[in-house]
């Protein structure tokens, strides 16, 4: 059997949305080919006591619940199976506190032969879990959703798609968004003339160069319009 490149392990308090939407398209596709593999594991095994309970009032008072560290912990234990963390194998927790994730954070990620992902819930886990296992956490923006599910679907789609294999073209991939800090071209299909509104002459005029040019104009234009801070970094990297 084809070993998966990556071995994505949820632990979560809803294993039954997994894999969801990453059941479909292009992620989907590379679960059935075996590029990638999930597994989840039910916090709520590790929970104490005859109701398995995985929370607690927050030690301070106040709203909320906590989920408790030695649940997390040994929920933690289960996934790494006495293998370390490494430059391999990566421990995360979804939180808003954490490194905002991005595209290049993604690239980062997609060498990993095993990631085991920490969805929180209610008020989030308890610190002292993420200090003892030197957890890296990790936002997928600045909001705050009401569980870490949807967060590590984002992740983790992002992640699958760069896996070689993943994409019917790994072209598709080159010039995308935030490649380079630029957004991406306008893009265009048939037909050439729709509403009035006409496809770019040069698109079609066959000459490689022009379109590469044409293409990359747009690009910072696109950029510049749209996303002017990523814009300021494009041009300052270009100076160096
Ligand atoms: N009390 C926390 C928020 C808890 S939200 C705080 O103020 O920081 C419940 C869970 O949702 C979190 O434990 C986390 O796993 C997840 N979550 C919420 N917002 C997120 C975000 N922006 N990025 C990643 N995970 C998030």
């Amino acid at each position: 059997m084809k070993k998966p490149k990556l071995n994505a392990k949820i632990i979560t308090l809803y294993p039954e949305l997994f894999p969801g939407p990453l059941a479909a398209s292009v992620t989907g596709r590379a679960l059935k080919n075996k590029i990638w593999n999930i597994e989840t594991i039910n916090l709520r095994d590790f929970g104490k006591g005859r109701h398995k309970k995985v929370d607690d009032k927050p030690a301070s008072g106040g709203p909320g619940m906590v989920i408790k560290p030695d649940v997390i912990d040994a929920a933690i234990k289960y996934s790494l199976r006495g293998n370390k963390i490494s430059t391999k194998r990566k421990l995360l927790y979804m939180s808003p506190k954490g490194r905002r994730f991005d595209q290049n954070y993604a690239e980062s990620l997609c060498n990993l032969s095993e990631i085991t992902i920490i969805c929180g819930r209610f008020e989030g886990i308890d610190e002292r879990v993420l200090v003892k296992n030197r957890i890296e956490e990790v936002s997928v923006g600045d909001y705050v959703l009401s569980g870490g599910e949807l967060a590590a679907m984002t992740l983790l789609d992002c992640v699958v798609r760069l896996l070689p294999g993943t994409l019917g073209n790994p072209k598709s991939k080159d010039k995308e968004s935030f490649c380079d800090d630029l957004l991406e071209a306008p893009q265009f299909t048939k037909p050439i003339l729709w509403n009035g509104l006409q496809v770019p002459d040069i698109l079609l005029s066959g000459n490689h160069q022009k379109i590469y040019e044409w293409r990359k104009e747009a690009s910072e234009n696109e950029t510049k319009k749209k996303r002017p801070d990523l814009y300021i970094k494009y041009v300052e990297k270009k100076k160096k």
